[in-house]
């Protein structure tokens, strides 16, 4: 495994063809695309990692992975009459369905999904406490009382997201969002603001894996449908293509993160932060294509264990 990940970061590192850093909040696009780190956290408690695997970043969408299973813990299934869980076929921010589906989101990964689900588990909550809990549930997945969360990456998105206050202006107008736009988009905001390494986001996403001896933060249920969902929306209109080339659950953020989960294996997270045409890291779509082939890890083939 670790000479995997060597060689995985080493071809990363020598590619040409880096993608383009996310430039629409303007704290991202400062950030050096020649940057590749890769961990792998494996069922059976070791930790592998290559590259930058230190270096923090931010999760941005990853993190709706996390808001998602808060929201679900509050609510429970009620939240699926807020939100679907269909891919939607568009681009993350895409407001095109919203009016015709009634201010209904396709799924908790597009923009407009995820601003429903941090609604959810904002609701009755300052956007503070609410903020404590997605912190308290990431750290206790990661085991690791330091990640936190970077203040001027939240607030350059809230100066500049004209596109999310729009999305949520229009859930507001189909009754589809309570705690109020100016608070969801600000702890939405934070939320996406949240640092990990690439070793702190194998460590949290273990809560996935599906293994009995695996921190039990979710339910095996619960467990099964993040994972379904992550497959088949985590990447957004680059889901399918994912799937194909990876063939594991995914999800991914503009700041070049993307957690995959090889159930009841590993958690493995890359980070790269240039992107390709669906906003999904380009480098790390290609190392978790590789990753995959090599170690014929793929929830469409039979187990190996
Ligand atoms: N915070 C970002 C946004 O709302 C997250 C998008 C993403 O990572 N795809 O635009």
């Amino acid at each position: 495994m670790q000479d995997l990940l060597t060689e995985i970061a080493e071809v990363a590192k020598t590619s040409p063809d880096k993608g383009q850093v996310a430039t629409y909040i303007p704290e991202l696009a400062k950030i050096d695309p020649e940057q590749f780190g890769i961990c792998v956290a494996t069922s059976d408690g070791n930790v592998y990692s290559a590259g930058d695997a230190e270096t923090p970043f931010s999760i941005q969408s990853v993190s709706k992975v996390f808001a998602l299973a808060l929201a679900l813990g509050k609510v429970g299934d009620q939240l699926w009459r807020r939100v679907g869980r269909e891919p939607s076929g568009l681009s993350f921010d895409s407001i095109l369905l919203l009016e015709r589906e009634n201010g209904v989101p396709r799924n908790p990964f597009i923009n407009a999904g995820a601003l429903v689900t941090t609604d959810t588990y904002l609701s009755g909550y300052s956007p503070k406490e609410a903020l404590g809990e997605l912190l308290r549930f990431v750290r206790s997945a990661a085991d690791d009382d330091s990640i936190h969360i970077n203040e001027a990456v939240a607030r350059s998105e809230i100066a500049t997201g004209h596109r999310n206050f729009s999305l949520a202006h229009y859930l507001a107008s189909c009754g589809n969002m309570n705690a109020g736009v100016d608070k969801v988009l600000g702890t939405y905001c934070h939320q996406c603001a949240v640092e990990m390494s690439c070793r702190q986001l194998a460590l949290a996403g273990r809560f996935l894996v599906e293994r009995d001896d695996m921190p039990g933060l979710v339910s095996k249920e619960r467990r099964r449908r993040i994972n379904a969902l992550m497959m088949t929306c985590g990447h957004y209109d680059g889901s399918g293509d994912f799937a194909f080339r990876v063939g594991l659950p995914g999800k991914s953020g503009v700041g070049g993160g993307i957690l995959a989960i090889a159930p009841g294996r590993a958690s493995i997270a890359v980070w790269s932060p240039g992107l390709n045409q669906y906003g999904n890291s380009k480098l790390g779509t290609e190392a978790m294509e590789m990753f995959a082939q090599k170690t014929g890890w793929s929830v469409f083939g039979a187990p190996q264990f």
